[in-house]
């Protein structure tokens, strides 16, 4: 049974997540197994540990054979991320975009085995980040994909839909998907929501009915700017398992020295993302009434107030801002001082991208255009420095002159 928190986590959750098995161990900090192979005790249970583990399923802790089959101090932030998110399993990878790979491989795998492959293919809605974009739009996993309207997905769902992929909040408009009604839709269909923008304390996709939820643990999970990872998580064991199943055949593994760095931050997680929620909150507001502003997007500002007032808990600590064209977006990026202009995001610091040049540089023009990621689109990842030093930096920069 799942050691999952009933409601959002609390505080206390994230401070104490994962930690059972650690005290147990008569241990205060998690232990960082750097070990890439393992002494074997036994032959034929080494042979059945790998067996199992190749299968995806709970192999044998004791004979753990080899690193890419299982490390014990990934497993620990896999256990807290899982009670996070109130799931039964969690699986860490070595980037979001191999966790969503993962997760789209797994998706076609079990449509295949239920003689359902011709024609396989995932359903997913735009906008969402620039290279999963590219992943699905390529072909690249030779999945092809439909892209709907969230409201019609039920109109596309066939016996030969693996998956049907949502972002919410996307990327970088922060449009927001109601879960709920996507799974409804989705009928068997497996559904997985993208969350990144909205880690487990603002959003928790599993508690809407969707199947999996993924994140690029690079930004809020990791939360300093110093770890790749991506996690997907479900309640449903034989989802778990064939993650884990692709994780060992395909070896897209998460480093333990980078999943210790992520456990230690999930402590801190619900304090990081209040503080700059707050800024974000105060300069959102500053913004609109900025006569360089055209357009400033959050969460339940607006619009969508509904799907925001069901599915999150908070606004979080993304902003898009429209100042009206490229040339005006650039001045600005080039202008801040304090703030930093660099892709990614969820960071103690605060970042600013041009998403159409840069994150979603990669997506068709026509996507770009039909979705809002428009050529005055700026994206800012608010972090933890005091509202006012941002805002002068900000607003400084908003009134630079060519
Ligand atoms: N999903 C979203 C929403 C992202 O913003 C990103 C990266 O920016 C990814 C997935 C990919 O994550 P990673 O860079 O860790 O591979």
């Amino acid at each position: 049974m799942s050691e999952a928190a009933a409601s959002p986590p609390t505080r206390t959750d994230a401070v104490h997540a994962g930690r059972t098995p650690i005290r147990r161990a008569g241990l205060h900090a998690p232990p960082i197994d750097l070990s890439s192979t393992y002494p074997i005790s036994n032959m034929d249970a080494a042979g059945e540990s790998i067996a199992s583990f190749a299968r995806g399923e709970d192999g044998d802790e004791d004979e753990p054979v080899y690193a890419r089959l299982h490390n014990p101090t990934v497993a620990h932030a896999e256990t807290a991320i899982a009670q996070l998110e109130g799931a039964d399993g969690c699986v860490a990878f070595g980037s979001g975009m191999a966790a969503m790979t993962a997760t789209l491989l797994a998706a076609r795998s079990a449509v295949v085995e239920a003689g359902r492959g011709e024609n396989a293919h995932v359903i997913a809605v735009r906008p969402m980040y620039g290279t999963g974009d590219h992943l699905l739009s390529s072909g690249l996993l030779g999945l092809p994909v439909r892209w709907v309207d969230p409201d019609n997905i039920r109109a596309h769902v066939t016996r030969a839909t693996a998956l049907i992929w949502i972002e919410t909040p996307a990327n970088p408009t922060l449009d927001l998907v109601d879960i709920a009604h996507v799974a409804e839709q989705a009928g068997d269909v497996p559904v997985c929501v993208d969350s990144t923008f909205a880690p487990p304390v603002l959003q928790r996709p599993l508690d809407h009915g969707a199947t999996f939820s993924m994140h690029s643990a690079t930004k809020f999970l990791g939360g300093h700017g110093d770890v790749v990872a991506g996690v997907v998580s479900s309640d449903a064991p034989e989802w778990v398992e064939r993650l884990r199943h692709v994780r060992v055949a395909t070896g897209a593994l998460l480093h333990p020295l980078a999943a210790y760095l992520l456990h230690r931050s999930l402590p801190s997680l619900p304090g990081r993302v209040e503080r700059a929620q707050a800024t974000a909150i105060e300069l959102a507001d500053r913004c609109d009434g900025h006569s360089h502003v055209c357009h400033v997007h959050m969460p339940g500002r607006n619009r969508q107030n509904d799907v925001f007032a069901r599915q999150m808990s908070g606004a979080g600590t993304m902003i898009a801002l429209d100042v009206g064209s490229k040339d005006r977006a650039r001045l600005v990026v080039e202008s801040v001082r304090l703030i930093t202009p660099a892709v990614s995001l969820g960071s103690v610091d605060t970042l600013i991208q041009h998403p159409a040049s840069l994150t979603h540089g990669v997506v068709n023009e026509r996507a770009k255009e039909d979705h809002g990621i428009s050529p005055g689109l700026l994206r800012l990842s608010v972090g933890l420095e005091d509202a006012d030093d941002l805002w002068d930096d900000l607003s400084a920069a908003l009134e630079t002159r060519c």
